[in-house]
């Protein structure tokens, strides 16, 4: 029997940004780039849990190049909609990246502060090559000199989720990115 549960939807964004279709069409130009950047090569993706789970689960499945597929956690926001601490990684890489190309997949290049602290991690492990790829970018926010080799879309300075991307880890499983509406952003329903 199938019981039908209440969901968070899509009613409550304020704006649709990005329709399920304009991120499905930009995944399959960046898995275009991105394969024609690695020429075949095997390439370890480093994805960046939980925000980029739903983007690496598309984007690795529109690549043609062999992947392997390893996961950093780092955590900043806690249930808040600006980061609260400095980021920190909070658990090892399974996989051996010396002298493998890394792809560091993200969902958001915001202030630039995780991924630079990502990469600074990785590069200790003596990667053949480090590269980047996000979703999203919000140029406006960018507190560190630093910009993603890959990038799908280039934003407002808004907080956007859906698509893998949360607020109190709500709202990921949307298909589309868009504004939360401000008042459920202080709600508690959401703590
Ligand atoms: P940064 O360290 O670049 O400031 O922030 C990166 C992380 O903060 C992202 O990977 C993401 O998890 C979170 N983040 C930044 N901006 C947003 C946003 O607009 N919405 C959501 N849901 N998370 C964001
Ligand atoms: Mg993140
Ligand atoms: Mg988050």
């Amino acid at each position: 029997m199938r019981t039908i549960r209440p969901r968070y939807n899509e009613s409550d964004l304020e704006t649709v940004l990005l329709t399920s279709e304009d991120i499905q069409r930009r995944i399959s130009e960046l898995s275009s780039e991105l394969s024609e950047h690695y020429q075949g090569e095997d390439v370890t993706i480093v994805s960046i849990l939980s925000g980029a789970l739903v983007f690496t689960a598309d984007l690795i499945r529109s690549c043609n190049f062999p992947t392997r597929l390893d996961c950093l956690r780092a955590e900043s926001y806690g249930n808040a909609t600006t980061a609260q601490t400095p980021p920190r990684i909070t658990n090892p890489l399974k996989t051996d990246i010396k002298n493998h190309h890394v792809l560091v997949v993200d969902d958001i290049l915001d202030s630039g502060n995780t991924l630079k602290a990502i990469i600074a991690h990785l590069e200790k492990h003596s990667p053949a090559s480090l590269k980047t790829c996000v979703l999203l970018d919000k140029p406006a926010r960018h507190e560190k000199s630093f910009s993603a080799d890959f990038c799908g879309f280039s934003i407002p300075d808004q907080f956007v989720v859906g698509y893998g991307l949360d607020f109190a880890e709500r709202y990921r499983n949307l298909s589309c990115i868009g504004v939360l509406r401000e008042e459920l952003q202080n709600s508690d329903t959401h703590s």
